[in-house]
């Protein structure tokens, strides 16, 4: 039988830091658009990712994570952005690790109960499982926590039955004619890129010793006989992180440079001119009007 119909909706990929969201963004959308760290909270934006098959166009949401602690005005934002994902989507796809439950799984499922759409769960990680034996009575006892649209186990990785999960995905997405152009991958644009890059060179480095509540904002942003220019201010919010992010002689602000620049000349085929700085701003994560100032609105 010929299907010729469309389809066309949002998919949010929800889960805990660290479970491998965007490692699944970036593997279905191929261009590097998300950032990966072993360290969690790298996500803070709400990127789009969007998938154009034959017959169907998936456009992926990535949302930041859902935190049980609302310490933080950021957190409060995140929740708040998650809530509203949530219900603006066509799929929901719930991401847990492979064999491991933990409380804040318990946290997210019961605020997905509330979802009205099909929620699929993806158990990630599965190449990390040497005896896939107890793989099936772990979904097993999952399948009675909610009535899930559809299991998938996969790795976002190695990219095993992530084909799976797009079919699965466009099964349950309403008919309708494509949003987005078919060339479009990403609705963020090349200076979010840039200090994506910035703040994924920041997290592999500096790991725990950066706080949570760093940013990048790109200052200038400048495309000139095939090089770009590009300055950007990293804030922080203490004198102590300013010294911790120069490191001794300014070496590690010159190794964070060099890599980011490499990077950004990679994804944007040019030659890139990179200009960073360091300024303390006062605890602006606990203050609503710098984050809306920054774009966080
Ligand atoms: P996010 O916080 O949910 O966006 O998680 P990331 O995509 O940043 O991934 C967190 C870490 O888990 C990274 O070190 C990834 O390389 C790793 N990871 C993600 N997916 C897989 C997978 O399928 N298998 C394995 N072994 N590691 C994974
Ligand atoms: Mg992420």
């Amino acid at each position: 039988m010929v299907n010729n119909s469309r389809h066309c909706g949002y998919v949010a990929i929800i889960g805990k830091p660290n479970v491998g969201k965007s490692t699944l963004l970036n593997k279905i959308i191929a261009r590097k658009i998300s950032i990966t760290a072993d360290k969690p909270q790298t996500t803070r934006h709400q990127i789009a990712g969007i998938k154009t098959l034959a017959n169907a166009q998936i456009i992926y949401v990535d949302t930041p994570g859902i935190h049980a602690k609302q310490k933080f005005q950021l957190n409060h934002y995140m929740n708040k952005v998650a809530l509203k994902t949530m219900n603006t989507v066509d799929v929901i796809l719930f991401m847990v690790n492979g064999l491991v439950w933990d409380a804040e799984d318990t946290y997210i499922l019961e605020f997905l109960k509330k979802a009205k759409c099909p929620v699929i769960l993806l158990i990630n990680k599965v190449d990390k499982i040497e005896n896939k034996e107890k793989l099936l009575p772990y979904l097993d006892n999952l399948n009675k926590k909610m009535a899930f649209a559809k299991i998938v186990p996969l790795s976002a990785t190695t990219g095993a039955n992530v084909d799976v999960l797009e079919k699965t995905i466009v099964n349950f997405l309403p008919e309708g004619k494509f949003l987005f152009s078919e060339k479009q991958t990403t609705d963020r644009d090349d200076k979010f890129l840039a200090a994506e890059i910035i703040r994924e060179k920041l997290v592999r480095w500096l790991g725990q010793e950066l706080p949570y509540a760093t940013t990048v904002v790109i200052e200038s942003f400048a495309n000139t006989n095939h090089t770009l220019r590009i300055s950007a201010t990293i804030i922080v919010e203490r004198d102590g992180q300013k010294i911790i992010i120069i490191g001794k002689q300014g070496a590690m602000l010159k190794k964070i440079g060099t890599l980011a620049r490499k990077d950004m000349e990679s994804l944007f085929h040019r030659k890139v001119f990179l200009t960073l700085w360091v300024k303390v701003s006062d605890s602006w994560s606990d203050d609503a009007a710098a984050l809306e100032r920054l774009g966080y609105n």
